[in-house]
């Protein structure tokens, strides 16, 4: 219904027209995510053109795998995008949110009152919005917080049971990692292997790579690991090196047979020379390689991609070298051992013991492939959070408390003011409350009633009264350990007031005859890669 309305070549859509239609897409992708939103939220089915399909209650993903044409409603995927590049977590949030300022917006809009008016507006409440969040944010006590930091962002999706468990891994994992509070997210490798249980998942003070060795004569374990990461193919004729060899009688095929084994051969020399015992290998590894290396009781892998061989060279302290000919002893990394295991369906490469595991892995497993990736996405939300959390140490109560006292303070900042612009700080503000109505709805109570006695809380003082949806009670959620980062809550609300506004601003829709360079990509919004 929405992707007709992109005009055709030549053709525009003009004022009034523009926006309202603008926002009528923008506010169909809120409404899609809105169902899945917090511990009640339902699953998605996404299904592609091949019958693929993907069941999540992850707004990123959903978003991102829907089919949208609408350049309004592209823009609130990107928000979502963007929430799950900077936080990791609180993408529905996001895009509810961007959603409901539009929808607000156009009750202003009927009342003639000029976009310019609404978007100072929102702009100023956004402004006092992030100010109120960092007053009302509380800081980190524990790690007790950060474990109940991941077991928010992972209620509710289906892994409840587990979710201490997880908790615990992602926060020791992350811990680990961690330099000064500083998280480099993809020093935490997560791989999947399906054969066994959910509650096998486990952490790995190490690397796993889902690989096998390349020749079964190779041995399935090394112990005083000495590792090479090399790029180069140890092929002849890799296809970037292919030549043409006229031959013309068979001395002169056998003679180039054998000087192409005896290279072959060298190589194999040559790495036995440096000292190394694993080689890892980011090309293709020849037949005639792989079986001197097996001679040689050299473990090997080919084909590693390259963000395995940076966390190998992490955790390693091995150097990656581009050829073969330029590596020394020095370039070797160590670990206590290697080896192959394969305790699910395949066999993977365990590189263990490693002196510096500034780089692990949390192996996730599971029966089938659509449970392991939801975990997956579970344990990607809460990885990002705790990074966030870590950060700046700030966290706020959830169960859409934050939102409420966000709405009711910003209730009060507009009463100070006098233009029209108040009108449009009272839409944003009870644009909050969407959240904790939400939250209610999903869970199938009455949401009338559930914000009348939220707000009942919080004119008595109840700053951190929110939604306990696991006993249906609204509660102190800090108190109950209901807690997110503050900044999954202040990029929302930045993010989410920078797509609105950029969408009220629009009054002119125009089809350009060329694709436009960037690709669509929102050139000034922050954040954009
Ligand atoms: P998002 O993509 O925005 O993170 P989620 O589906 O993860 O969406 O839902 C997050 C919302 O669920 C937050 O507002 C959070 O406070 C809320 N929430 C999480 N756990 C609970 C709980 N036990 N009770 C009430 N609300 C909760
Ligand atoms: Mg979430």
């Amino acid at each position: 219904m929405v992707e007709n309305i992109v005009p055709e070549e030549g053709n525009r859509i003009l004022g009034k027209d523009a926006q309202r239609n603008n926002i009528l897409a923008a506010r169909v992708v809120a409404e899609t995510v809105k169902t899945t939103l917090g511990p009640k939220g339902m699953d998605k089915m996404l299904v592609d053109r091949t019958g693929n399909i993907t069941i999540t209650n992850d707004g990123v993903t959903i978003l991102d795998e829907m089919e949208i044409e609408h350049p309004a409603a592209k823009m609130i995927v990107e928000i979502a995008k963007t929430q799950e590049k900077e936080v990791g977590d609180g993408t529905t949030t996001a895009v509810m949110l961007a959603g409901k300022f539009l929808e607000n917006a156009e009750k202003l809009l009927d009342m003639k009152i000029h976009p310019t008016i609404i978007t100072r507006g929102y702009r100023w409440a956004e402004e006092k919005s992030q100010g109120l969040l960092k007053e009302l944010s509380v800081k980190v006590g524990s790690k007790e917080d950060l474990l109940k930091v991941a077991e928010t962002a992972m209620t509710g999706k289906g892994i409840e049971y587990l979710k201490a468990k997880f908790a615990q891994i992602i926060v020791d994992a992350v811990e680990i990692v961690a330099e000064n509070n500083k998280v480099n997210l993809t020093d935490i490798q997560i791989i999947s292997q399906k054969g066994q249980a959910i509650e096998n998942s486990e952490l790995i003070q190490g690397i796993v790579i889902d690989k096998e060795r390349i020749n079964l004569e190779m041995p399935s374990r090394i112990n005083e690991a000495k590792i090479a990461l090399i790029e180069e193919s140890l092929e002849i004729k890799g296809p970037e090196t292919e030549a043409k060899i006229s031959v013309s009688s068979p001395d002169q095929l056998q003679n180039f047979l054998n000087q192409e084994d005896a290279m072959l051969r060298s190589k194999v020399e040559w790495i036995k020379s440096t000292g190394a015992n694993v080689i890892f290998v980011q090309r293709g590894i020849d037949d005639l390689v792989q079986y001197y290396l097996a001679k040689e009781g050299i473990y090997a892998i080919r084909r590693v991609p390259k963000t395995d061989m940076q966390n190998l060279a992490k955790a390693t302290g091995a150097k990656i070298v581009s050829k073969l000919s330029e590596i020394a002893p020095s370039d070797l990394g160590y670990s206590g051992y290697v080896e192959e295991r394969k305790d699910g369906e395949e066999a993977m490469t365990y590189v263990m013991g490693c002196k510096n595991p500034k780089a692990l892995t949390i192996l996730i497993r599971g029966g089938t492939e659509h449970v392991i990736d939801e975990v997956k996405r579970a344990v990607e939300d809460a990885l990002g959070d705790i990074a966030a959390t870590l950060k700046d140490s700030k966290i706020v109560s959830g169960g859409g408390s934050i939102e409420i006292e966000l709405s009711r303070k910003l209730k009060e900042f507009a009463s100070e003011l006098n233009g029209r612009e108040r009108l449009a700080v009272e839409e944003f503000a009870s644009a909050m409350e969407f959240i904790p109505i939400t939250l209610a709805e999903n869970a199938g109570m009455d949401p009338i009633d559930i914000l009348t006695e939220l707000r009942a809380a919080h004119d008595a003082g109840m700053k951190n009264a929110g939604l306990n949806l696991f006993n249906n009670k609204i509660e102190d959620n800090l108190v109950n350990g209901i807690i997110e980062p503050l900044k999954v809550k202040t990029q929302a609300i930045a993010s989410a007031t920078e797509v609105a506004i950029m969408i009220l601003r629009i009054d002119d829709v125009i089809a350009a005859k060329k694709p436009i360079g960037n690709s669509g990509k929102l050139g000034s919004m922050s954040g954009y890669d």
